[in-house]
């Protein structure tokens, strides 16, 4: 616990281009006193994902009565039929505790975030290397389909154009690297503001 008040870092990445890779580095680093914000979605786990660490996974229709009942902070169908929101009290919780929060969320939620929040904010992009890369990282990665990983790879195309809207971006091509220099902009960040 300490007075000052936690600062928010919203990462936004297209699917697959390691996000979650740089993510767990970071708060495993230990050295940001980062608190993940575990969003709520109404996709289906993967293997090994647990529910209230990865996600809360809700039904469609518990998704529905959160949105009613106002406990998002933000929400949007990142795919046809999957929902995605951050729940206002992760955001409540992990800054009352006096931690940073991180967030990984999809371009619109994340620019949402920056807006709500200004300068207590900042904002993120990780950009693959290119998109063969990506679509490449998709494959190896082995969790999608063929046509969902189609769906993820046109939507990253989108993803990409709007890096610009960011504080930041970053390649992720030498993962090593990637970490190192988020948690430096972090660092930077946390400590000046
Ligand atoms: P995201 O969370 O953005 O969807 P992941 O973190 O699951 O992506 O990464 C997708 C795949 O790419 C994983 O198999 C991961 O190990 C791999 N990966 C991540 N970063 C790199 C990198 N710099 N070079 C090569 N492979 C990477
Ligand atoms: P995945 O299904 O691969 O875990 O996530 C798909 C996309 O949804 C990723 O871009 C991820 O960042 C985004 N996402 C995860 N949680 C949230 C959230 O709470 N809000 C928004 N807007 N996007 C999210």
């Amino acid at each position: 616990m300490n007075n000052k008040r936690g600062k928010i870092i919203v990462i936004a990445a297209p699917s697959g281009c390691g996000k979650s890779t740089i993510i767990n580095a970071l708060l495993e680093g230990g050295d940001l006193n980062l608190g993940f914000s575990v969003s709520a979605t109404t996709r289906p786990p993967r293997e090994g994902e647990v529910d209230g660490v990865n996600y809360y996974f809700m039904s469609e229709e518990n998704f529905r009565d959160a949105i009613a009942e106002g406990r998002f902070v933000e929400f949007e169908e990142v795919y046809p039929g999957r929902f995605y929101g951050t729940l206002r009290s992760e955001i409540d919780r992990i800054l009352d505790e006096g931690h940073n929060i991180i967030l990984d969320l999809d371009v619109n939620g994340a620019l949402s975030v920056k807006k709500l929040y200004g300068r207590e904010a900042l904002s993120i992009f990780i950009e693959p290397p290119s998109i063969e890369e990506l679509r490449r990282r998709l494959e190896f990665r082995g969790t999608e389909s063929s046509e969902v990983i189609d769906v993820r790879v046109d939507r990253a195309q989108y993803e990409i154009s709007r890096a610009a809207e960011f504080d930041t971006a970053v390649v992720n091509d030498r993962l090593d690297e990637a970490i190192n220099t988020v948690r430096n902009i972090i660092k930077g960040f946390t400590v000046l503001y």
